[in-house]
């Protein structure tokens, strides 16, 4: 089994890319923000940890979390939302790496892990390769601002407390390039499942005949 990261900065396309990935065959796909909500309602000691730090508050009374106390909590605050990150960030990481051993267990052939966050979190140094999708500023702008009815200042600001995109090319194993038409998208997709399931492409496969 190989295991992909797929990142990229707000607007990239990272959710059109896993999305065409889930249609292919053998490929299971971890959202890390899903995997982050539940654990923050499920965990119990995730929860006991946002309520010591957060107050009962972030909690409602039937138990769900109140998504926008917390954010109004973490908003623009760096030290409260390394605070956080640092109840959610190992937990998440456990979880990954329990949905990395059930899909090797299930015959999974590539295991998609999606995230915001993969430098950032050492997650690159669990898997095997790391695609980031990246587009030009302004049409990642237009695009999120379409789907979010947010303005365009406010998606500026989230941009600029992510990883430069730059950086993350640097250190990703390969780039999506989502400028264009989501087909272009989806061909690039393409061809990097066909690249990262091919036989010479499996982890630990050195070309070289078993040594006795
Ligand atoms: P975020 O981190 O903000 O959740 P994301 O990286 O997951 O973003 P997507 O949600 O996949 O990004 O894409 C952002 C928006 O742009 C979505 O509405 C998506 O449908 C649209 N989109 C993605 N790629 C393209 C494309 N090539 N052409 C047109 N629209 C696109």
């Amino acid at each position: 089994m190989t295991t992909l990261g797929l990142t990229g900065g707000i607007g990239s396309g990272k959710t059109a890319a896993a999305a065409r990935l889930a249609e292919k065959p053998g490929v299971r796909i971890v959202f890390a923000d899903d995997v982050a909500k539940r654990l923050m309602v499920e965990d119990p000691a995730v929860r006991d940890a946002v309520r010591q730090r957060f107050g009962a508050e972030a909690y409602r009374e039937d138990g769900t979390l109140d998504r926008a106390h917390l954010a109004s909590r973490v908003f623009g605050d760096e030290v409260e939302l390394a605070a956080l990150n640092a109840i959610v960030h190992p937990a998440v990481r456990r979880a990954m790496l329990a949905a990395i051993e059930s899909a090797r267990a299930s015959g999974v052939r590539l295991l998609v892990y999606e995230a915001a966050l993969i430098f950032e979190t050492g997650a690159d140094q669990i898997l095997d390769h790391v695609a980031v999708v990246d587009a030009p500023e302004a049409v990642r702008i237009q695009r999120a601002t379409a789907r979010d009815g947010a303005t365009p200042e406010a998606v500026r600001t989230r941009m600029a407390r992510q990883m430069d995109p730059a950086e993350m090319r640097r250190r990703a194993n390969s780039v999506l390039e989502n400028g264009g038409p989501v087909a272009e998208l989806h061909a690039q997709v393409d061809a990097l499942y066909e690249r990262l399931l091919s036989p010479e492409a499996s982890p630990g496969a050195s070309g070289e005949p078993p040594s006795a």
